[in-house]
């Protein structure tokens, strides 16, 4: 797609640290290294996030997602591992072509901090189960 600074790094049009490569996918360092090792895995067609990927290049993706992370784990000896995607802005995408970001952990103090809230006194778990099940 013009203008994807995501597609001009799969077609080799910008350059990137590629890590990974065969023909349906790309991975390749992220500028940002929030923490170290911090990769990238992208489909080289244009899709724009995870809602709207097609199925046979996400099955692909996942399992290449699975073999990276675990040789960056071996090889910069973190000590596990968040895989995390984002879709649309409200979720905290940036970049319009589908990501899965591979974010190496070393220790509960690193650069990175995502917490899940706890919010069960708040809501009505029957009423949101119904609206997703009508
Ligand atoms: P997101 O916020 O999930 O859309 O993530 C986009 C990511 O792309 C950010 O972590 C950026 O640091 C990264 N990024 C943007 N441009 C480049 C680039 N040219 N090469 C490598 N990573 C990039
Ligand atoms: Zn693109």
């Amino acid at each position: 797609m013009d203008n994807c600074i995501f597609c001009k790094i799969a077609n080799k049009e910008i350059p990137g640290k590629i890590i990974y490569e065969d023909d349906i996918c790309v991975a390749f360092l992220d500028l940002s290294q929030t923490t170290n090792g911090h990769t990238l895995v992208i489909p080289k067609k244009h899709f724009k996030n995870f809602l709207e990927v097609d199925n046979d290049t996400l099955a692909h993706m996942i399992k290449v997602t699975k073999d990276i992370a675990n040789k960056i784990v071996t090889k910069l000896n973190a000590n596990g591992v968040n895989i995390l995607t984002n879709a649309n802005e409200v979720a905290g995408q940036t970049v319009m072509h589908f990501h899965l970001h591979i974010i190496p952990r070393y220790d509960n103090n690193d650069q990175i901090e995502i917490n899940f809230s706890d919010r069960s006194n708040e809501v009505n778990l029957d009423s949101l189960f119904n609206q997703i099940m009508e």
